[in-house]
């Protein structure tokens, strides 16, 4: 079979039976001439035919320290050959343990256990699960109900899509998920929104089980950021009223705004932290539920008081050691200090962008930047998939967010691609809204 003929059978393959995430399928399967990756290096994909891209958002945020960074790749070969998985049910493996360690290293202070799962939603699913759990088994069994903010994304599972406050993904589920208050983000206006969170908590705080944030910026809402600030009174205001502050560190952790955790804008700690995509490495599906030592506490005594939760992959041993490879390349590779200048690049390139015909607005913060394209944030707009088609003809891979096209690519992605990606952003937003 030539390499030709080859992608053209995984192309019907695909049509014929994958069903895809986050696609309407009859569009996909009659339009779509999709991306068929066949290996991936650095910042790039590549195509069966023979075509590459760069990878504009680190393949669904994960990729912080590119594809195949060989460091990386050999912790897994090198696990592969002596364990691939056994359960953390009552035993252990060395690669959980020192992991353990060597997050808590690196975490907020006062964060110091370590509960595994596989990816971002369960991450914040145990979340949840911890904090009303902790409440119902000491002798506050009416916090039941969590805040979040307006334009939330925390994850797929029914528990955490009840903190969503992204219409179109709750709207299905409307009818089943658990009660959650959603406010509003400092990024509608600072008072508005303290006073929105102050009034909430002060009013309910006994039936609060948590607050829950994506820490500076909202991913999924559309790369929308909002003042450090907000996130001190939420700690101050969940310390005051003694509920739990939980942050949701899947997208921004690992560097993504600048420092390790996006927390340390505001130089707060929670008293829950999950964490996933960048703490994988984007090798292996793998998240970490971190929490303090009196959560901990509180699922002590009687057997049946212990946190009855686990997935079969948690703690799993090739995702452990890749993520401990990670934590040393970080460290090694003084990734979070070259990251500097490269994030420097990018704010000013998406500030000169803001003038571009049809942009609205542009933002920015560490590794992650956005512009608003013209016609409201609805996630089902449409502007920036033409801007995505464009990106595409011209050798980037820039999945949008409705009319918000961003990058967030790797932490280490080199000074010539990235500067290669940002003139193809510029360009692309150019000719599409010319045309
Ligand atoms: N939390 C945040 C802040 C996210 O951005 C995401 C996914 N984009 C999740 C949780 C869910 O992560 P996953 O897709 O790995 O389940």
């Amino acid at each position: 079979m030539t390499p030709r003929d080859h992608r053209a059978r995984i192309l019907e393959l695909d049509r014929r039976h994958v069903w895809h995430p986050y696609t309407q399928m009859d569009h996909y399967v009659s339009k779509v001439e999709p991306l068929v990756i066949s290996r991936a290096e650095g910042a790039r994909l590549y195509d069966a035919n023979g075509r590459s891209y760069i990878d504009g958002n680190a393949s669904w945020w994960t990729a912080l320290l590119g594809h195949g960074h060989p460091r990386l790749t050999e912790a897994l070969i090198r696990q592969a050959e002596r364990l691939s998985h056994t359960s953390l049910a009552g035993i252990t493996h060395e690669n959980a343990a020192f992991l353990a360690e060597e997050l808590v290293r690196v975490a907020p202070p006062g964060l110091t256990r370590v509960f595994y799962s596989d990816d971002g939603s369960t991450a914040v699913e145990v979340a949840i699960k911890l904090a009303l759990q902790f409440w119902a088994q000491n002798g506050r069994p009416e916090r039941t109900r969590f805040v979040a903010l307006d334009g939330a994304f925390h994850g797929e599972t029914l528990g955490v899509t009840a903190l969503g406050g992204v219409e179109v993904f709750r709207r299905p589920f409307a009818n089943v998920i658990m009660e959650c208050v959603h406010v509003p983000t400092a990024s509608d206006g600072h008072q508005l929104a303290f006073d929105a969170l102050t009034r909430v908590i002060e009013d309910g705080a006994e039936e609060i089980a948590a607050v829950v944030l994506e820490p500076v910026v909202q991913g999924a809402a559309g790369m929308r950021m909002y003042d450090p600030q907000y996130l001190r009174l939420a700690r101050e205001l969940t310390a005051r009223f003694d509920t739990l502050l939980v942050l949701d560190e899947v997208f921004t952790g690992y560097g993504r705004t600048g420092p390790m955790w996006a927390t340390a804008h505001a130089d707060v700690s929670p008293d829950v932290m999950c964490t996933a995509k960048g703490f994988s490495g984007g090798m292996l599906p793998m998240a970490a539920t971190l929490t303090t030592e009196r959560l901990f506490q509180g699922f002590l005594g009687e057997r049946s008081r212990a946190f009855l939760y686990g997935h079969t992959f948690c703690g799993n041993p090739l995702g452990a050691a890749v993520a401990r490879a990670v934590l040393e390349t970080y460290r090694e590779e003084r990734i979070l200090e070259h990251a500097r200048p490269k994030a420097d690049r990018i704010s000013a390139a998406f500030s000169a962008m803001q003038h571009l015909p049809g942009v609205t607005g542009t933002r920015s913060r560490g590794m992650v930047a956005a512009l608003d394209l013209e016609g409201g944030d609805d996630y089902l707009a449409n502007g920036g998939w033409r801007v995505y088609d464009e990106a595409l003809s011209r050798g980037a891979y820039l999945r949008p967010l409705g009319n918000v096209v961003y990058v967030a690519p790797p932490l280490n992605i080199d000074d010539q691609t990235l500067r290669e990606l940002l003139e193809i952003v510029a360009d692309s937003v150019r000719a599409t809204m010319a045309g």
